[in-house]
């Protein structure tokens, strides 16, 4: 009953939603889907498109 060993099947990466805009932190889970960490810390849509994005697409402003 090792806790960590739930952790290994998902990868917690930035995301981003398609469908509004809003980047939140996500789960990706072994199939490759993907969920919000939170459903509170999410977006509003009901049936967001989500996808993970590297950080550089996230904080782009400096370059
Ligand atoms: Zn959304």
């Amino acid at each position: 009953m090792n806790p960590s060993d739930a952790d290994e099947d998902k990868e917690k990466l930035p995301g981003k939603c398609d469908s509004c805009g809003a980047v939140f932190t996500v789960w990706v889970l072994a199939d490759g889907s993907i969920r919000p960490v939170s459903p509170e810390n999410s977006c509003a849509c009901e049936e967001g498109i989500l996808r993970t994005v590297d950080k550089s697409d996230i904080f782009d402003n400096n370059e």
